[in-house]
């Protein structure tokens, strides 16, 4: 299996961490662009876009020569149609002027001249400042709600005020979709999903399907067991009269109930770690979950585990949940057991500091990849579930 290249240790990267700072630059061609254009976003069609703006298709295609309407590319700045477009021009400060004045000359407020400017005291301005100054009739477009499942990445540069404005939507919403606590702080690189709630793993009540071969020396009492069932159940779904008759070599069906989630590692000290920026670019995919060496780790759900070792997780977990999520265990000190299938709360290994985070403080680096695809900030489920 392909080592995890997102892996990265919780140590000494932790002091270059780079706050994304609020730009004024950037801020301002937001409000240009975005007040009477619209930006593309992933997953768009312009029949949505259409519709969000409430415009016709051929209009939006006309004013914007589009020659293949199935052909727009994610970024492409569209001109929406019978909006006046906000003229930005520049003013500069004169002897006398107060902030107030500048925006009754041009008809906006206090607040605009601010934001666009990125001001932090609207009563210090000199002699000479260029203030931007968006005036004229700029009916704000319908705001077009982000597509399900499309993300930003943040550069620099960048707040979640302007990221939530670009998209048309709130920072609230976007803080929601992503488990995030302190919406001052956002890190570049970060990937942040633009809807939803932030992703929170439900045990499900669908039946999960094993066959398992008996051995010697085993119980049906043992399977169930093994397999977080009953006798009872097992009995029902395998036509077996008498519970105490199994030969060795039979094959059970199992129908486990996948149980309640449990935290990897019990009483562990975490914090929303998610999202922050790690070497090379990339960004923190998981929670780091400390705790001594040796300290337990536990299968958050039922499902098939393999386990692999390597220069970066270390000697690692990598589950395959019946919930359909895909959970992965980094640093572990010890292995529990082999590859196979377990039920929720197995251990699984020890907490350790192998892989990259040799020398650090002992921890398990969790990560959750719902339906096996992009991770998502696993601290909304360790909270739901008293980690
Ligand atoms: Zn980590």
């Amino acid at each position: 299996m392909e080592p995890n290249p997102n892996e990265q240790h919780a140590g000494p990267n932790r002091a270059r961490w780079i706050k994304a700072m609020p730009a004024a630059v950037i801020l301002v061609i937001f409000i240009a662009a975005a007040s009477a254009d619209y930006v593309v976003q992933s997953g768009d069609t312009i029949n949505q876009i259409a519709a969000g703006l409430g415009v016709s298709k051929a209009e939006l295609v006309a004013v914007n020569g589009i020659s293949n309407p199935d052909l727009i590319r994610v970024g492409q700045v569209l001109v929406v149609p019978g909006q006046t477009t906000t003229a930005t021009t520049t003013h500069v400060v004169s002897a006398g002027e107060t902030l107030a004045g500048i925006a009754s000359k041009y008809g906006t407020n206090l607040d605009s001249l601010v934001s666009a400017n990125g001001l932090t005291n609207p009563n210090l301005i000199r002699i000479g400042q260029q203030i931007l100054v968006a005036s004229g009739p700029a009916p704000a477009p319908a705001p077009v709600a982000p597509a399900a499942g499309s993300t930003h990445t943040v550069s620099a540069g960048e707040t979640l005020a302007s990221i939530a404005s670009l998209h048309g939507t709130t920072v609230e919403v976007i803080a929601a979709a992503n488990g995030i606590t302190n919406t001052s702080v956002i890190y570049i690189g970060t990937i942040l999903q633009l809807t939803g709630g932030p992703f929170v793993a439900e045990p499900t009540t669908t039946p999960t399907v094993a066959v398992h071969t008996v051995a010697a020396g085993e119980s049906l009492a043992g399977v169930a067991g093994q397999y977080g069932t009953t006798v009872e159940a097992l009995a029902a779904a395998n036509g077996i009269a008498d519970p105490n008759l199994i030969r060795v070599g039979q094959e059970i069906q199992v129908q486990a109930t996948v149980s309640a989630w449990s935290c990897p590692v019990p009483g562990a000290h975490y914090f929303n770690d998610w999202g922050f920026p790690r070497s090379g670019g990339r960004f923190h995919e998981g929670n780091d979950l400390f705790a001594p060496k040796g300290s337990p780790v536990l299968a958050p759900v039922s499902g098939t585990v393999f386990f692999q070792n390597g220069p970066i997780g270390g000697l690692q977990f990598r589950m395959f949940g019946d919930d359909g999520t895909t959970y992965i265990g980094s640093h572990l000190d010890t292995m529990g057991g082999t590859d196979g299938y377990v039920t929720a709360g197995s251990q699984l290994g020890t907490v350790g500091d192998t892989g990259n985070a040799i020398g650090s403080r002992p921890h398990l680096h969790f990560e959750m990849h719902p339906a096996d695809g992009p991770a998502a900030n696993p601290y909304p489920t360790l909270q739901k579930y008293g980690c």
